[in-house]
């Protein structure tokens, strides 16, 4: 079994495994919060996030901006 390394991609917090973190999956129309799950966290696009405050930062700049 790989460990799979994860990181907040607002602070780069890294851990192994992030119980309390959140899965954002999103695409220019829509976004989706998901409470962690490895199903969630392994998709292709997710993106990872060490709580929900800086979840919240980034979906204030997918409202500005968009996922690119
Ligand atoms: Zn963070």
């Amino acid at each position: 079994m790989i460990d799979m390394v994860y990181r907040c991609e607002i602070c780069g917090t890294e851990s192994q495994k992030p119980a309390k973190w959140v899965v954002i999956h999103c695409n220019d129309a829509q976004l989706n919060v998901f409470k962690w799950t490895e199903e969630a966290a392994e998709k292709p696009h997710a993106r990872h996030y060490c709580g929900e405050a800086h979840a919240q930062v980034y979906i204030s700049r997918w409202f500005e901006s968009f996922c690119s």
